[in-house]
């Protein structure tokens, strides 16, 4: 969910616009081409970085899971080489 008053969505016509939170799900006029489009707050770009964010996050757990486990790995082999 955005954190700021506005977040910003596209038009069907691919301009950017930006809504205040108070107007998210409503019916809006696009400035530019004057089309009518509801704006979802889940399609802002705000939302979208959310995602990637969460997206990279994950993906850094992934990351120190495997780094983790290597370690262990590596340790297990060890002491195994010190008990032969
Ligand atoms: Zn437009």
């Amino acid at each position: 969910m955005p954190t700021s008053g506005f977040f910003q969505v596209s038009c069907p016509n691919d301009h950017l616009v930006r809504v205040p939170a108070g107007l998210a799900e409503e019916e809006l006029v696009c400035p530019q081409c004057s089309q009518r489009f509801v704006a979802h707050a889940a399609d802002s770009l705000e939302a979208g970085e959310d995602r990637v964010e969460r997206a990279a996050r994950q993906w850094l757990w992934v990351a120190v899971a495997t780094v983790v486990l290597l370690i262990v790995a590596g340790v297990g082999a060890f002491l195994a080489g010190m008990l032969s």
